[in-house]
């Protein structure tokens, strides 16, 4: 009899054992699931690429403990990588993410089952994926990104710990997560087309002028608070009707587009140049005081004037360039930000009228 109480004790004992140890692993898939959701919403709810990649590669590690992720994009046009230059993304500081001009290698890898792969990580077939990253993986698996049936890139995961992946094992969740990535991807990357889109002369690729707009206030403001000088131009090709008349409009396009070109090449990567309409342009040089800005005005000028157009089928277009110059400097900033927009663009704007009236051909700076 008490042989058989213990019998049952022991047995109950054991049964209790297995159900805590099945509450376990309920409560750990739980806790993955959860964080697998709040991994996705992120990702949907990403800003921008730059953000959505960092989420990606970042969120992704620390949330299931990777050791590391990393990500290949097919980008054969550069485009992304011009996406993220854009957006101030300093390559050098994301190793974990490059780049592939077509999808040889990842259709090579991934055949055309398109599956995700798991197992120990090789070496000399895998070393690619992962870059510059200092880590060697143990374990890896590999998420073939795809839309529309086209590889657009890779994600990498790996575990320091051998047995993290093994070949033959459950893959749903890297699979939706895969696919989840794919969809932000490509949304993120048209939601910049269209931010581009929206901000660019389509003729000349320059910025337009509701980019300038806002450009305009950002480097005042920055420009008040740093007390440095910001130089304003308004520049307007001279008489460009009669090129228009004479030549034709198509003529005067490209002579549109090789000006544009021309101001472009005179500036700096940290100004700002925009077609404000029609035959006008228009540039903002923040961090620059009044003699190099009406240097650098005087070799668009000169640069305009003796500018070899070579334009098919026509006779070569004399093509010369107004400049009207304006600034905000230290001792006209005041604590009133907002009233001084204005005013900068304006005396740019009345410094060209006046370079017009002089005989054009002409920088002519205005004074506040
Ligand atoms: P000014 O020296 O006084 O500036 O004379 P202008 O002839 O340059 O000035 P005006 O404002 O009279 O003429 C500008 C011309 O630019 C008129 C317009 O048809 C032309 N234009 C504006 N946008 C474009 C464009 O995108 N392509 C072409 N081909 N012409 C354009
Ligand atoms: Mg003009
Ligand atoms: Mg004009």
């Amino acid at each position: 009899m008490a042989r058989m109480k213990d019998d049952i004790h022991d047995e109950n004992k054991k049964v209790r054992r297995q159900l805590k140890a099945f509450m376990a692993q309920a409560r750990k898939n739980e806790e993955k699931m959860r964080r697998f959701n709040e991994l996705e919403l992120q990702l949907i709810s990403a800003d921008s690429l730059a953000d959505l990649l960092r989420l990606v590669v970042y969120n992704y590690r620390t949330a299931f403990e990777l050791d590391v992720v990393s990500l290949i994009l097919v980008d054969s046009e550069y485009e992304v990588q011009r996406m993220l230059d854009d957006s101030g993304l300093d390559p050098g500081l994301f190793p974990e993410l490059n780049f592939v001009e077509n999808a040889m290698v990842l259709d090579s890898l991934y055949g055309i089952s398109l599956k995700p792969l798991l197992g120990l990580f090789q070496e000399n077939e895998h070393s690619s994926l992962f870059g510059d990253v200092p880590l060697i993986p143990a374990s890896v698996a590999l998420l073939p990104l795809v839309r529309q049936g086209r590889l657009i890139g890779s994600l990498n995961l790996g575990s320091l710990n051998q047995e993290r992946f093994i070949s033959g094992s459950g893959t749903e969740f890297i699979e939706r997560l895969a696919a989840v990535v794919s969809i932000c991807l490509e949304n993120a990357a048209n939601h910049e087309r269209l931010k581009r889109i929206g901000l660019t002369d389509p003729l000349t690729r320059l910025n337009n002028r509701r980019f300038f707009e806002q450009r305009l206030r950002e480097e005042v403001f920055s420009a008040s608070r740093y007390k440095q000088p910001l130089g304003c131009m308004f520049l307007d090709i001279d008489k460009f009707k009669f090129i228009n008349d004479s030549l034709g409009h198509q003529t005067g396009d490209a002579v549109l587009i090789a000006v544009a070109d021309v101001i472009a090449s005179c500036l700096r990567a940290g100004d700002v140049v925009a077609r404000y309409g029609g035959e006008e342009f228009v540039a903002l040089l923040p961090k620059t005081g009044l003699d190099s800005v009406l240097e650098i005005a005087e070799r668009i000028r000169t640069s305009v004037s003796g500018f070899d157009f070579k334009l098919p089928g026509s006779g070569i277009p004399q093509v010369s360039i107004s400049i009207g110059v304006s600034m905000l400097t230290t001792e006209i900033m005041n604590d009133d930000i907002e009233a001084q927009i204005s005013p900068l663009v304006a005396r740019a704007d009345q410094a060209l009228y006046q370079a017009k009236n002089n005989g054009r051909d002409q920088v002519v700076f205005s004074k506040p």
